[in-house]
């Protein structure tokens, strides 16, 4: 029997804790410690609506009236240091230890930075703060350079397209988005760029940023430069566990918290959620990290069925994982996982039409599902593939 909890980080897997503790019927004390000074809020439209200005502040307020009885003791702006070996005690930045009978590390991740000094003008995006900062700067004609042509930095292109801003997206793969969706697709989904005027420069590396005080030019590896008074470095993040040095706690290759499927980490009554745990996935032999709202979203109730006690199963997206993301007016959506050597067919629409829906194949069993713009046939293979994998996984 446990009666007391703290949870690290107030985001979206720190509140999802403490809201499916007091769901499951936990009537101990709840703390809650974020770094920020905000209550938790909402991260994917930061790169989105937020920062196209059609979305105000407090549409990004996680908390809503119904929480008013989670009866948590918030501790925002502050800051774990430190997790002792038993993981009985977080000590806090300003010396204050907080003992409690589990721990659930939710402390996300953080974004990557090139190295060399700060210059004004470069940004990154991953709080309300960089998203207010870079907002400001993105103003009709403003020669924008993205570093990265992953999923944040196609919607940052996406969006300060929207805004008038002349957008240039580089991205030192030969085919952006690769990795996540392999090569055919990535080209189809990176071709979005194209059709909205953004230049798209991909296959060579950022050798530096060029500029004295501010910002002035990205200078690649074949040494072109490219003109710029703002760029954003969108080179993918890593998970917010260095507090944790000394712990005791293993880490994943990935450097995310080892835990079970069940969000278990090796000590005892030591937790870890979201975008800093990388859980054990049957699909993948081992423990990944998976940087996706839904899974930040559902695995708080896995890790509070954990600590309670409970044998609840596990949700649907474990084993078939799912995100989407939103670019110049269109929607994708994937679902399952993906690897080399998987074959690829659109089963729906037409790849130039910009609506189709393609089914990644191993064997000849499904793995993976991807969406543009074909959200009802895409739920169907989601529940599909979801419920093929909740019938073979292992705990
Ligand atoms: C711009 C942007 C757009 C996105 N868009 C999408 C999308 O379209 N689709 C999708 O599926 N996913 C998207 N994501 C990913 C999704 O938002 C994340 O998966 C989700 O926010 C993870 O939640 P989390 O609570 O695990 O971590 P986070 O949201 O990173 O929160 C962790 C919190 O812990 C705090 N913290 C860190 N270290 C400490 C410490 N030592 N002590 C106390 N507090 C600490 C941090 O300050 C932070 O507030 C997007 C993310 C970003 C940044």
């Amino acid at each position: 029997m446990i009666a007391s909890v703290t949870v690290v980080g107030a985001s979206l897997a720190g509140l999802g804790t403490a809201r499916a503790l007091r769901d499951q019927g936990f009537d101990g004390r709840v703390t809650v410690v974020g770094s920020e000074v905000h209550r938790p809020y909402d991260r994917p439209p930061l790169s989105k609506e937020f920062l196209a200005g059609t979305m105000a502040r407090d549409e990004l307020d996680l908390l809503s009236p119904e929480d008013e009885p989670l009866g948590v003791d918030w501790r925002l702006a502050r800051t774990a240091v430190r997790l002792d070996p038993g993981g009985r005690s977080v000590w806090l930045d300003d010396g204050e230890p907080i003992a409690s009978d589990a721990v659930v590390i939710a402390t996300g991740s953080r974004a990557r930075r090139l190295p060399g000094p700060p210059l004004a003008g470069v940004h990154t995006l991953r709080t309300v703060d960089d998203a207010t900062a870079l907002r400001a700067e993105l103003v009709p004609g403003a020669r924008l350079v993205l570093v990265g042509a992953g999923f944040i930095g196609a919607e940052i292109a996406s969006t300060a397209a929207g805004l008038g801003v002349e957008v240039t997206v580089t991205e030192a793969l030969a085919t952006p988005l690769a990795g996540p969706l392999g090569v055919e697709l990535g080209r189809v989904c990176a071709g979005l760029h194209g059709d909205h005027g953004v230049r798209l420069v991909a296959g060579v590396g950022v050798a530096e940023l060029v500029g004295e005080r501010r910002v002035s030019a990205v200078r690649l590896a074949d040494g072109r430069e490219l003109p710029a008074d703002v760029v954003v470095v969108g080179i993918g993040a890593r998970p917010c566990v260095d507090w944790l040095a000394g712990s005791g706690l293993a880490l994943a290759p990935d450097g995310g918290v080892a835990t079970d499927a069940r969000c278990a980490t090796a000590v005892p009554g030591v937790l870890a959620v979201g975008d800093c745990a990388a859980a054990h996935r049957d699909w993948a032999g081992g423990p990944l990290r998976l940087e996706h709202w839904t899974n930040a979203l559902t695995q708080p109730n896995t890790a509070a069925a954990t600590l309670l006690g409970r044998d609840d199963p596990l949700p649907p997206d474990h084993e078939a994982p799912y995100f989407w993301s939103d670019q110049y007016g269109h929607r994708l959506q994937f679902a399952g996982h993906r690897r080399d050597g998987d074959l690829v067919e659109v089963v729906e629409g037409d790849v130039d039409a910009r609506e189709f829906l393609a089914v990644y194949r191993r064997g000849d069993q499904p793995v993976a599902v991807l969406g543009m713009n074909q959200p009802r046939q895409f739920t169907r293979w989601r529940r599909r593939l979801a419920a093929r994998a909740t019938t073979t996984a292992t705990v």
